[in-house]
């Protein structure tokens, strides 16, 4: 086995007995950065100094008896979360340039535990879209089948763990960016609850929906990395001063027991492709031999979760992205005449076409005359979401349903159609609007070879539960074992392959 392929766990024990360093591992993953990235385009910027520097310092740290939680792991970062001195560009014209003189929460407390950042991932133009198309910075594609999009936001995440070219990755999530792209990817994609991982940092888009949370090669990774990031920041108003649990020790393969509520609303909907419908079947069927109980449940509001998602996330964002104008930092497009001119010609060659949709969809919603109607009625709505998971919560442990309702789709297939691009969201938005943690766990394949995940939701600060039914998942099966053909003679076949 090549060291990159370790999974975070096993890194960690062999780095504990010294059979590894942290610098060979680091290198090892650099140059399967080298080797693959060309294909897969999941890095926007590799920070080989920086990293190897990282590494030595972990290995001092190891040889010390000291080191943290993370101490020489390699991972990535999305791009739109601010690292001191590396670029952070949010797969934009208008930040392609920008070096933050800071650290983001998240990114201060993977130094603290000796992490190392290899690089900084690509990603939907500020974390909008769900194919990473959006990128103005180069495409990502899906390790399982290069002609197809890793899924979006966090693509560029989820295609580095699923290549294996970090041990694991940072993504953020507004709607579905970590668990969709997880999903794509066949990778484990955690969303916490809102308020429970700093959000200091982290690049704006809809300030009330942002999350960020880890993507990761299994579910043991994924509780490693969530206790290393969690927790309480007086920089972020939002975050929620609760202690963080060990995340490790939750990880029990026994679900007996467990109450597993399956909303009407979600099976069967229209979309919902039935190959992905029949995987989620049968992986309920596991959980269900393992002890679990399942019953159907209702979330009465489901139906307006696109509608009110697509008025709440633009409006914040219209506002979010009020900051790039191109005086104080960024892209400006100099030598216009006039202060208004400049601004309209900065934000108009600096913002590509979804983020300039977004702003303008946003603006409108906020304007007066509009407002109650809009962004007003779409609160309330968001509410009335809100407290279908409450009484949900009140006869069941978790919720489970698809990630997305199709697998993923080929690179210029919805590039055309926003709607259909915004449908793909369905499974994955109320997580956010009801601001509950979800989790997406490898479930299975389509007839082509796709992964697909399975949705796992739970109630506020439930984290520990979620994990614990992926674990048990994933101890059942052995679809979190199955990887991507990258390495076999005929891996570059499947690209364009007809199916
Ligand atoms: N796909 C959704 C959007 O485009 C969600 C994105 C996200 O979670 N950042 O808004």
């Amino acid at each position: 086995m090549k060291l990159y392929e370790l999974t975070i766990h096993a890194a960690q024990d062999l780095l504990k007995r010294r059979e590894i360093s942290a610098v060979d591992l680091t290198r090892s993953v650099l140059e399967r950065i080298r080797e693959m990235d060309s294909r897969i385009g999941a890095y926007i910027t590799v920070a080989e100094t920086s990293a190897l520097a990282q590494a030595e310092a972990a290995d001092r740290a190891i040889s010390e008896g000291g080191g943290g939680m993370l101490t020489g792991i390699p991972l990535a970062v999305k791009d739109l979360i601010c690292t001191r001195g590396l670029r952070t560009t949010c797969a934009s014209r208008i930040l392609e340039n920008f070096v933050p003189p800071y650290d983001a929460g998240v990114i201060e407390r993977l130094h603290a535990e000796g992490a190392v950042v290899v690089g900084k991932a690509n990603m939907d133009e500020f974390a909008m879209g769900s194919s990473n198309e959006n990128s103005a910075l180069g495409v990502t594609r899906n390790p399982w089948d290069l002609s197809r999009i890793p899924g979006g936001s966090s693509g560029g995440s989820a295609a580095a763990v699923a290549a294996d070219m970090c041990l694991g990755a940072l993504g953020s999530d507004t709607g579905g960016s970590i668990r969709q792209p997880a999903s794509h990817c066949g990778v484990v994609g955690l969303k916490p609850t809102y308020g429970r991982v700093s959000r200091y940092g982290l690049v704006a888009f809809a300030s009330s929906l942002d999350q960020i949370g880890p993507l990761a090669k299994d579910v043991t990774d994924c509780a490693a990395m969530l206790s290393a990031i969690a927790g309480y920041d007086r920089r972020d108003s939002t975050a929620v001063p609760k202690p963080v649990p060990d995340y490790g020790a939750a990880l029990r393969a026994d679900i007996k027991g467990l109450r597993i509520g399956l909303p009407r609303e979600y099976y069967g909907a229209s979309g919902l492709s039935p190959e992905v419908e029949s995987v989620i079947q049968k992986a309920v069927g596991v959980l269900e031999e393992m002890g679990a109980r399942c019953m159907e449940i209702s979330l009465p509001h489901a139906p307006y979760v696109v509608a009110v998602y697509y008025l709440i996330a633009p409006s914040e964002a219209s506002s979010n992205l009020a900051r790039y104008d191109g005086v104080k930092y960024g892209f400006r497009d100099a030598g216009r005449e006039g202060l208004l001119e400049m601004y309209r010609s900065t934000r108009s060659k600096g913002f590509g076409p979804e983020v300039q949709r977004r702003i303008i969809l946003g603006t409108y919603a906020l304007s007066a005359g509009y407002y109650d109607a809009y962004y007003g009625k779409a609160s309330q709505v968001r509410t009335l979401i809100g407290q279908d998971f409450r009484e949900a919560f009140e006869s069941c442990d978790v919720i489970v349903s698809p990630v997305a309702p199709t697998p993923a789709f080929r690179i210029g297939e919805n590039v055309d159609d926003p709607l259909t691009m915004y449908l793909s969201d369905i499974f994955t938005l109320s997580a956010n609007l009801a601001g509950i943690p979800g989790l997406s766990v490898p479930c299975g394949f389509s007839g082509g070879g796709l992964p697909i995940g399975l949705q796992i939701m739970g109630n506020h600060f439930d984290e520990e539960t979620l994990l614990r039914v992926g674990y048990a998942f994933e101890q059942a099966t052995d679809v979190h074992l199955r990887k991507p053909a990258l390495d076999a003679p005929d891996g570059m076949d499947r690209q364009g392959d007809p199916e």
